[in-house]
């Protein structure tokens, strides 16, 4: 199966893909944890990308675009993308390399939250880096405090999840990434909308619930 997972940053996407992945078993494959592991590791891409992630701007299209296809061509047993396409120019190049593999994707998820929330979520947010379990310190707190349940590593807050820089992240997703979803509108693909304002579990189960229609 292949999904993309759209929705404003604090949406809840990398949350659902923890129990997406494994109900379908299906690959998650996160922009954004893509690039923040190649900070990690030095590489080009990563130095590269390092101010843009920094002040909650958009990596250019041309890298993000040459990262992600490479990473959908290793998925074979299907994936649930996360974090990308973030632009118009983004969501054409997917279609195209899509096609020209003779693929195509069975959802579009959309998240749906405001603002105000998203806020909240954000600033709350902690991570593991090593798992890449996603945490919140009131929403979804760990068992043992700041400790990863999975690897008991100690989580750290994101660097663009300070307030400053969350603000920038929520106007470039409003001016650039909100298109996508009337692009795929426009297409007749097959957009399921799912209110992200509810309780983690809640929201799982109307994705359950869609997404098992279109599991073969
Ligand atoms: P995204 O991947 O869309 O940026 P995350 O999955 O990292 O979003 O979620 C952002 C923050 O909000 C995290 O701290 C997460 O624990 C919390 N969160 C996710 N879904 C919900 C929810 N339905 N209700 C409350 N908090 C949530
Ligand atoms: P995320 O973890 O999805 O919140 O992404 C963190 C940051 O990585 C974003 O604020 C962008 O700077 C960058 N990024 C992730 N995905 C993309 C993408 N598809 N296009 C451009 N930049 C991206």
């Amino acid at each position: 199966m292949r999904v993309i997972l759209l929705g404003p940053p604090g949406a809840g996407k990398g949350t659902q893909c923890e129990n997406i992945v494994q109900r379908y078993d299906i690959r998650h494959l996160s922009s954004g944890d893509i690039l923040r592991g190649e900070r990690a590791a030095g590489s080009e891409l990563g130095k590269k990308a390092q101010s843009y992630m920094d002040s909650g701007a958009l990596v250019p299209d041309d890298l993000i675009i040459e990262m992600m296809i490479k990473a959908i061509k290793s998925a074979e047993k299907g994936y649930i993308l996360d974090g990308f396409p973030r632009t118009v120019v983004q969501a054409e190049a997917l279609d195209k390399a899509l096609d020209a593999a003779g693929e195509k994707v069975d959802a579009i998820v959309n998240l749906e939250v405001d603002d105000e929330v998203i806020i909240e979520r954000l600033t709350g947010r902690r991570i593991a880096p090593k798992s890449g379990r996603v945490y919140h310190i009131k929403y979804n707190p760990p068992k043992e405090d700041n400790k990863c349940d999975e690897t008991g590593e100690e989580l750290i807050q994101r660097e663009d999840d300070k307030p400053e820089v969350v603000k920038n992240r929520l106007k470039t997703y409003h001016d650039q990434t909100e298109p996508v979803l009337g692009y795929y509108r426009n297409t007749g693909k097959n957009i399921i909308d799912v209110r992200a304002d509810q309780d983690i579990e809640k929201v799982t189960s109307s994705i359950f619930d869609e997404l098992d229609k279109v599991d073969k």
